[in-house]
């Protein structure tokens, strides 16, 4: 197969990747050129963030993240890595991510922020999930990781958080939202989630592009990432959701591009209205962090972990 662009050039290179849904094969120079155009052009549609300020990337040491913090680097942005580690032991996860994010920031020239969760909070994460008394590590982690990014935002004065959400992500949590007709969530899902009451700006510049061409990006930039996904993650529900959609989409390619466009177009709007009224927040009374009941939830976990460590003494 043939690149199309290289064609109308009269130019005869060969395509390295085939868009399928985009009915579009591309050779490297046009993907990269494509896939980083099309980038900026979400960060510019949905006003995400400015070269004026610092934007912090949320990198794990995926290929979503790392791609991420190269890619808006590379297009001028004033960039600063977070990572968050975990302290997850098994197959030397936390060890290696950290790894793999110091990497970049050296091959890019940024600064890179770790937060060592253990450190801060006595645990790791599943000793956290599991002395709070809570089945999911990933709800637990999901929290915590929104916390600390969250209050690292607003230490360092950052203009938004970018975290490297793709199409395959953001598909499968509003399937999921949909089968529950979750009108909260649905209500809130969008690429950007604006800064509020000490709440810090998030965008999702991947949000439109399938883990697929990230793949494909990161791979022709010799980004080295973790090819093997968090120990944990097996005992999410998102990849059941993320099946079900790929095989949609092997029988009709476009499916989920489609799916969460129009969703964003359509009926988030529907949504939206309809949760007009407004959350009230007040400041956690131990951490001062924005919150809905008096206590926030990582203090509410955190103090679980204390009981139940005095317990076993
Ligand atoms: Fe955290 Fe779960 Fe993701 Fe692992 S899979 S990083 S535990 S949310
Ligand atoms: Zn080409
Ligand atoms: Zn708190």
């Amino acid at each position: 197969m043939l690149c199309k662009i290289c064609k109308t050039k009269g130019k005869r290179e060969k395509a390295v990747i085939n868009l399928r849904h985009h009915k579009l094969a591309l050779c490297k120079e046009h993907f990269i050129e494509w896939f980083e155009k099309h980038t900026l052009k979400t960060i510019e549609k949905f006003k995400m963030f400015s070269k004026n300020g610092k934007i912090g990337i949320a990198v794990s040491g995926g290929k979503d993240s790392l791609s991420l913090w190269y890619l808006l680097t590379k297009a001028g942005y004033e960039t600063v890595g977070i990572h968050i580690s975990l302290g997850i032991k098994a197959n030397d996860y936390s060890e290696k991510s950290l790894e793999l994010c110091k990497q970049m920031a050296e091959r890019i020239n940024r600064p890179l922020i770790t937060f060592n969760l253990p450190d801060e909070f006595g645990y790791p994460i599943e000793k956290i999930a599991q002395l709070s008394g809570r089945d999911s590590v990933c709800s637990v982690c999901g929290t915590f990781k929104r916390y600390i990014m969250n209050k690292l935002a607003l230490k360092e004065n950052l203009e938004a958080i970018a975290t490297g959400h793709n199409l395959d992500d953001e598909s499968a949590v509003l399937l999921s939202n949909t089968l529950r007709w979750d009108t909260g969530y649905l209500g809130r899902q969008y690429p950007v989630l604006l800064e509020k009451g000490g709440f810090a700006r998030k965008v999702k510049p991947f949000c439109f592009f399938t883990e697929k061409e990230i793949v494909s990006y990161a791979i022709l930039n010799e980004i080295e990432f973790m090819e093997t996904g968090c120990p944990n993650s097996e005992k999410a529900t998102s990849p059941v959701y993320k099946q079900a959609l790929a095989l949609l989409e092997h029988k009709m390619p476009g499916t989920k591009l489609r799916f969460y466009k129009e969703f964003i177009k359509k009926a988030r709007p529907i949504f939206e209205a309809v949760n007009k009224e407004e959350i009230k927040l007040v400041p956690c009374e131990k951490c001062g962090t924005p919150t809905t009941a008096d206590v926030c939830s990582v203090c509410r976990i955190l103090e679980k972990v204390k009981n139940a460590k005095s317990r076993e003494n």
